[in-house]
């Protein structure tokens, strides 16, 4: 039955060859549409070609400084056709290539990107502001053979041949100027003129697309790899039945190409539905209200999709309601969206009326899990839950047969990832004993059936016996007035048992009135729950995707002057973590 149904969605794409085997599991391994032939970049740019929406938008592009550029689905498909004739003839003498696009939400990525689509060429994007090691790690793991970078400084190069992570040969920088300042010529992919079709490479459903990173929140990235055809159906699905995206829609979702929303959200599944999608090269921009106002009018975005992160800032920056006449839709991304910062989401968007789409995701399901949808309104889904999942037929459910309950799915869906490149051993740890696919967070049901996610499972905070996600304290203590964010993490303590400390930011440079903080805390969950530290800092520990890392603030506070030896390749802003070390050690040791 549940086969049936994605049998059935089948038809969402455009084949060359439909496929008869949906469905098939062997060496623990899902092959979804294996024998079909199909064809990404086709299902975007090509059919709204045939649909006759050649001269709509496709991509509103903001570069860094704000300067704006667009294109056509017409233009893209040439830009793309050129730059897969580049990419063949600077491949050629490669027999299977695997392409890193080391870049951030540009024109040039998503180029690159719908270009290696068209070929049929494996490829991952990294994060542009990723350090040379991550780069390295990330590179060997996919035994990548090809890097197409934007421009990267002069060292970074350098080190990149002496460490034979790339032949020269096999890099090639783009560039919307021609900078020749490392020996190689760098390429614009605006200026490359081939005029000719290239011809989609039709390859089967069940074939690998692209690989992408986790993005390291607990200090393990993880290269996930979506199958083409299985990850193009579910994302294009998740696209129309939660945010009702259609041809007539603008949608700008602030998330980098270097995550899954980036893929998801802001390129393949608004193009596979004839959308227009707005890209920022530095989503931090939008803090700036005048310019956002800008993006909302000029581009007559219908859907606009943050980041958690962004939101929260927001609220502490912006003065002035936003109004646009277009705007339809908000939804919210990556982490648990506090009430109190949904209400003013919506409010200061002028939407109260409707439910956000606070969407839940993994990077290793390739789209939404679940969400409240465009039609909901806030009566239905309340501020801070993400509604439901598609269909119960995907089987989302609560396991509470351990201390904590885990959200898992029981039908895996087929944009959830095929493998994992760094091991099978991670791969398999996703599956139970009944074949149910983990999701390794907790959360709860609510009275309407909504799903409401209050954080990992190794994040709950568990105090004499009571077992409470870290988002629910933190969403409590965001209530409070002059608040800008919050951290709340589990600490075990062979003396006191478990315990929780609280990080927190100021809006303003004021100092915090602990005891506000410890009575709305008491309030609301009782005598037991009160923290053992309350810490004010300058900046939460964040991955470059805005996420708070929690491990890093346990690791620091349980083992102050230690080196933290997981992976911190993913870390926004690591100068924070000196402060936070000294404020903890002066803390807990001063007598
Ligand atoms: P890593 O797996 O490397 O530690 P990560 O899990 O942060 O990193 P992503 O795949 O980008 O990498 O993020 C998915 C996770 O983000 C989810 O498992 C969940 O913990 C959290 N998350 C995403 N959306 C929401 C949401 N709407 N509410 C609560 N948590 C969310
Ligand atoms: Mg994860």
């Amino acid at each position: 039955m549940f086969v049936k149904y994605w049998e059935n969605k089948k038809n969402l794409v455009i084949w060359k060859r439909k496929p008869k085997k949906i469905y098939s599991f062997r060496a623990r391994k899902h092959y979804w549409y294996e024998d079909g032939l199909i064809n990404a970049s086709y299902n975007c740019l090509d059919i709204n070609i045939n649909l006759g929406l050649g001269d709509k938008v496709a991509i509103y592009y903001f570069d860094k400084n704000k300067k704006l550029q667009f294109l056509t689905y017409k233009e893209l498909l040439k830009l793309v056709s050129n730059c897969s004739f580049y990419l063949k003839e600077r491949m050629k003498n490669i027999k299977k290539p695997k392409i890193i696009i080391y870049g951030s939400a540009s024109l040039e990525t998503s180029i690159a990107m719908l270009s290696c689509a068209r070929m049929g060429i494996h490829f991952s994007v990294i994060f542009q502001d990723l350090s040379y090691d991550a780069v390295k790690i990330r590179s060997k793991l996919l035994d990548a053979n090809f890097l197409i970078s934007r421009c990267i400084e002069k060292k970074f190069y350098e080190k990149i041949l002496k460490d034979k992570i790339f032949k020269k040969e096999n890099i090639i920088l783009s560039s919307f100027t021609k900078l020749n300042v490392l020996g190689i010529n760098s390429t614009n992919f605006l200026e490359l003129k081939y005029n000719k079709f290239f011809k989609p490479k039709f390859i089967k459903g069940s074939n690998d697309f692209f690989t992408l990173f986790t993005s390291g929140s607990t200090g393990h990235p993880k290269g996930v790899t979506h199958s083409l055809a299985g990850y193009l159906i579910y994302n294009k699905l998740t696209c129309i039945k939660k945010f009702g995206i259609s041809k007539h829609s603008v949608i700008f979702t602030a998330s980098d190409a270097g995550w899954i929303n980036g893929h998801s959200y802001a390129l393949f599944g608004p193009l596979s539905l004839g959308a227009s999608t707005v890209i920022l090269e530095v989503p931090y921009l939008i803090l700036d209200q005048q310019f956002l106002k800008f993006i909302l009018k000029t581009c007559k975005v219908t859907i606009l999709y943050l980041p958690v992160t962004l939101i929260r800032l927001m609220k502490t920056i912006f003065t002035k309601k936003i109004k646009s006449k277009y705007l339809k839709v908000i939804g919210s991304m990556g982490e648990p969206l506090a009430f109190s910062v949904g209400k003013w989401f919506a409010k200061n968007f002028e939407l109260s009326n409707k439910a956000i789409i606070n969407t839940y995701f993994q990077t290793e399901t390739g789209g939404i899990i679940s969400s409240a949808n465009y039609k909901n309104t806030s009566l239905q889904v309340k501020h801070g839950s993400s509604g439901k999942a598609l269909n119960n037929q995907l089987g989302l459910f609560l396991d509470k047969s351990n201390n904590t309950p885990e959200f898992k799915i029981k039908n895996p869906w087929p944009g959830c990832m095929s493998s994992i490149i760094n091991s099978k051993e991670i791969f398999d740890s996703y599956y139970d004993e009944n074949n149910n696919f983990k999701l390794f967070d907790t959360g709860y049901f609510d009275k309407k059936n909504n799903i409401n996610v209050t954080g990992r499972i190794d994040d709950v905070i568990n105090i004499r016996g009571h077992r409470i996600g870290s988002s629910e304290f933190e969403s409590i203590i965001l209530s409070n007035n002059g608040i800008k964010e919050a951290c709340a993490i589990s600490i075990d303590s062979k003396l006191e048992g478990s315990m929780f400390v609280v990080f927190l930011v100021s809006k303003s440079k004021k100092k915090i009135n602990k005891d506000n903080i410890i009575k709305s805390i008491i309030l609301n969950f009782g005598n037991f729950a009160v923290p053992k530290n309350i810490f004010q800092i300058k900046e939460l520990p964040k991955t470059r995707s805005g996420k708070i890392l929690r491990r890093l603030l346990r690791f620091i506070y349980t083992n102050p002057g230690q080196k933290y030896t997981n992976d911190l390749s993913t870390i926004l802003n690591p100068n924070v973590v000196s402060e936070i070390k000294k404020k903890v050690f002066h803390e807990k040791f001063r007598g």
